[in-house]
């Protein structure tokens, strides 16, 4: 048995592994794919207190990894499918098998989401990308769309302008949400259009994305815009649906906790992006990591 399971390895599973895995605990990190999470699909990080020069996401994420796995962090790379918490003891059920543990932390943070409109699912692969860093130079000299209006889509914009001939931003309201800083550099950058008052309402294409059918929300009328690829930057969804009926989720999805990070549930602890909180950012979600690790010592050494 484990002393900790920490379900998720984005920054916050591997900030809680390094804390654990340094107190000594017997650690278990459960990650479904690379570890990094969401952080390791940007390629600027410029808020990221120590690196004025930025750093990019996967540089950091795997020097977090590494400095986890120093300190004596076990890695196994599975899904969770689902968790028994009442006990004293957790069960920890994945599709290689079953672990159990003394404490749990919950790091399974967040993904993408779909826009749900005919022609997306289809052409996933085809031209429909969620992460501009990792699909941004397959549209050299070609026009794409970003969808969505916050710091994650015009970033990924700007990004974008690096490859294709021209970046369309397509937004459902007149103003964008990306923070001040962002916006100017998007206004500035003669690559970028922005569509505004805009929605997609299908993506058209047979094996690739050929165009967006666009429907301005204001006007009712429909035009269609040429591009080879679009890249959804619509908001996120947590990643907990394998706790259904286990711990407290709010009607968003999100787990609320304490301000030790603690879940309704004695034991287990939740921290990052998956947590009921006012900043999804990788500087909360390491800070929130750490203060999980802690706590679940604590527990721990109370309880056991
Ligand atoms: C494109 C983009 C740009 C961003 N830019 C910035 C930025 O500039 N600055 C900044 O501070 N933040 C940025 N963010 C936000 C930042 O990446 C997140 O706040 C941070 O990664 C959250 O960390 P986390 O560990 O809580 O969750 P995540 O990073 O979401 O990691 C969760 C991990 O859990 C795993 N997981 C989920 N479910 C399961 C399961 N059932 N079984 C096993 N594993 C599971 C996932 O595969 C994932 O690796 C950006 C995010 C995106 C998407």
């Amino acid at each position: 048995m484990h002393d900790i399971i920490i379900i998720g390895g984005g920054p916050a599973g591997l900030t809680a592994g390094l804390y654990a895995g340094r107190a000594k605990l017997k650690t278990l990190l459960i990650e479904q794919m690379v570890a990094g999470g969401q952080a390791a699909t940007t390629d600027l990080l410029e808020n990221y207190p120590g690196a004025p020069e930025g750093s990019t996401g996967p540089d950091l994420t795997e020097r977090m990894e590494e400095q986890a796995k120093k300190f004596g962090c076990e890695f196994v790379m599975g899904e969770v499918t689902g968790v028994d918490l009442s006990g004293k003891e957790k069960v920890v059920t994945t599709n290689v098998g079953e672990f159990k543990s003394k404490a749990v932390i919950i790091t399974s943070g967040a993904t993408h989401r779909k826009l749900g409109c005919p022609g997306e699912e289809d052409l996933i692969g085809g031209g429909v990308s969620f992460c501009a860093t990792c699909d941004a130079a397959f549209f050299e000299d070609l026009p794409v769309a970003v969808v969505g209006g916050g710091d994650s889509a015009i970033s990924a914009a700007i990004y974008l302008t690096k490859f294709a001939s021209r970046v369309y931003v397509i937004h459902r309201r007149d103003a964008l949400r990306a923070t001040k800083v962002v916006q100017e550099k998007a206004f500035a950058n003669p690559k970028i259009e922005i569509v505004w008052d805009s929605v997609v309402d299908e993506i058209k294409g047979s094996e690739t994305v050929e165009a967006l059918k666009l429907k301005n929300v204001k006007t009712g009328e429909f035009s269609e815009l040429p591009v080879d690829g679009v890249f959804m930057y619509i908001g996120l969804v947590p990643n907990t649906k394998f706790l259904q009926g286990q711990v407290k989720i709010n009607p968003a999805g999100y787990i609320p906790v304490t301000a030790n990070m603690e879940t309704d549930v004695p034991g287990v602890f939740a921290a990052g992006d998956v947590t009921a909180k006012l900043l999804r950012q990788v500087v909360t979600a390491v800070g929130d990591g750490a203060t999980a690790a802690v706590a679940a010592e604590k527990y721990i050494e109370d309880n056991f």
